[in-house]
């Protein structure tokens, strides 16, 4: 047998080049379609290209004239024009791996496969029939799924998923999301903006769990003056037709009576959870961990023996980057090449609304809860040049950066951004903690004037000893 990889389903088609530049033969089986995975086709690549071209509008709209920009007659959405700019951003993408899949001689094979034994994947093909394929290691990047409400049946028309909400066919009046999470802010902003009166439903005291509650609360306040509504601490019940509108029962988690809401459209964004049915995983003797995800060691083994997963399907955030990493990684270990690793405490998470919210590292309450004892500099956006002279919606200024560092070695634990382009100024903070920096080192660097990067040195000042403008 060849020293190959049969690469099972791919978003992270990345693993797949990665192994083929490493000499390996590899095998690709996807069941979509298209390459590319839930990032390029349902998720990351089309909710950016409408949060993008949402924002543009709402800028337009409410924004240019303050700028001295007049628009002679009103700003319209031209809604199929949207979705096409979204789409074929996404078919663009999505024949661009095909490309680099031939350029690097990864063979992609159209079908939903299944793990048969150790060292042999069955796939039943796309256009019909099924093919054997040996293997001398295997690669699971099954991803995940949508996590239903089964008081809450998604049918991708008034129900919908992340996957509907990308697609709908006009501007709901009213709609609801449930789940206060990245997805449902995401999406709920998307709508909102081109005209949708949106109502976020959170089982939860709070939005964005597990985020920093510091810079949750800040987003909270700057979603709210955006007039995104919010029922926190709530919980739904059940769901009914009315007069072609849902009607969701709600319920206080601390009890009381219940009310009902309305909406022309609704959207489920209570999380994903890890694929693993179908594939074989039971029968091959693959174990499984007790959140139902596959279990791998530090190598991303599974219990079998040449056997790996990566992404979504195993621990850790269901990210793009993280699987795309672990992939790189597996591969890397498959070929023989090394034992590299990947750094959890640096794996960037960024929600991409307006302004953004980027985090990496522990928050405040996890080094809390760890008994860390930390140091906090804090920096406003509003004491920034740049944020302010471009913000004229005022929603920007209200962000900060901060920054957490450990007390005794000043080294940099976490970094917590609410603010415009926190998504591209946190590569600066996750490459200082992959480094080991502390916060005078990125207090001493040079930061080009004016700049929102600005805003991270002065959270830095602010963490080691005195900030400057603020
Ligand atoms: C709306 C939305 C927005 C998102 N935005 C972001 C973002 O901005 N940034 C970010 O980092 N992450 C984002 N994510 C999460 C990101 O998409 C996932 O973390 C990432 O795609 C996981 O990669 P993966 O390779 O593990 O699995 P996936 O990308 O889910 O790929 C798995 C593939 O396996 C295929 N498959 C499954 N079973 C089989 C089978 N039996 N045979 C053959 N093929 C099979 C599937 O068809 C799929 O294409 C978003 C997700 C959603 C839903």
């Amino acid at each position: 047998m060849p020293q190959s990889l049969n690469r099972r389903n791919v978003r992270r088609y990345a693993a797949a080049i990665k192994a083929a530049q490493l000499g390996l033969q590899v095998t690709c089986v996807e069941k979509r379609g298209t390459l590319g995975g839930t990032c390029l086709n349902i998720g990351c690549i089309p909710s950016k290209a409408l949060l993008h071209s949402s924002h543009l509008y709402e800028d337009a709209k409410d924004n240019f004239s303050k700028h001295g920009i007049s628009i002679k007659g009103s700003v319209e959405v031209d809604l199929p024009a949207m979705m096409k700019h979204k789409s074929t951003s996404v078919s663009g993408l999505t024949k661009g791996i095909e490309g680099l899949f031939k350029k690097n001689k990864v063979t992609y094979v159209k079908g939903a496969g299944v793990v048969s034994s150790a060292n042999e994947v069955s796939v039943n093909l796309m256009d019909g029939g099924e093919e054997k394929i040996r293997a001398k290691n295997i690669m699971i990047a099954t991803g995940s799924e949508v996590a239903t409400l089964p008081s809450v049946p998604i049918d991708e028309e008034v129900i919908v998923s992340s996957t509907g909400a990308l697609k709908l066919d006009k501007v709901p009046e009213t709609m609801v999301v449930i789940g206060g999470g990245v997805i449902g802010l995401e999406m709920g902003s998307v709508w909102r903006r081109l005209g949708s009166q949106v109502t976020v439903v959170e089982f939860l005291d709070r939005i964005i769990p597990g985020t920093d509650s510091e810079i949750a609360n800040n987003f909270l306040k700057i979603l709210k003056k955006q007039k995104m509504k919010f029922k926190l601490s709530t919980k739904v019940v059940s769901s009914s037709m009315k007069d072609g509108k849902v009607v969701l029962e709600l319920e206080k988690t601390a009890g009381g009576s219940p009310e009902t809401i309305e909406a022309d459209v609704v959207l489920v964004a209570t999380g994903r959870r890890p694929h693993t049915q179908g594939l074989g995983l039971d029968k091959a003797g693959i174990e499984m961990d007790d959140k139902g995800r596959i279990k791998v060691d530090s190598s991303y083994r599974t219990n079998l023996p040449n056997v790996y997963a990566i992404g979504d399907v195993i621990h850790g955030p269901m990210l793009a980057h993280k699987a795309e990493d672990e992939g790189l990684v597996a591969a890397e270990i498959i070929a023989g090449v090394g034992e590299g690793h990947i750094n959890y405490d640096c794996i960037p998470n960024v929600i991409y609304t307006h302004p953004e919210v980027a985090t990496v590292g522990r928050s405040e309450e996890q080094l809390k809860e760890a008994g860390v004892s930390f140091k906090k500099g804090i920096f406003p956006f509003g004491a920034n040049s740049r944020a302010r002279t471009n913000d004229v919606a005022g929603d920007v200024a209200q962000g900060m950066v901060k920054i957490l560092t450990d007390k005794t070695t000043d080294r940099i634990l976490g970094v917590h951004i609410v603010g415009p382009n926190a998504g591209e100024l946190i590569a600066e903070c996750v490459l200082a903690m992959e480094y080991g920096a502390s916060a005078e080192d990125i207090a001493r660097t040079c930061h080009a004037h004016p700049t929102l990067s600005e805003a991270v040195r002065e959270a830095a000042m602010a963490a080691h000893d005195k900030p400057i403008h603020f």
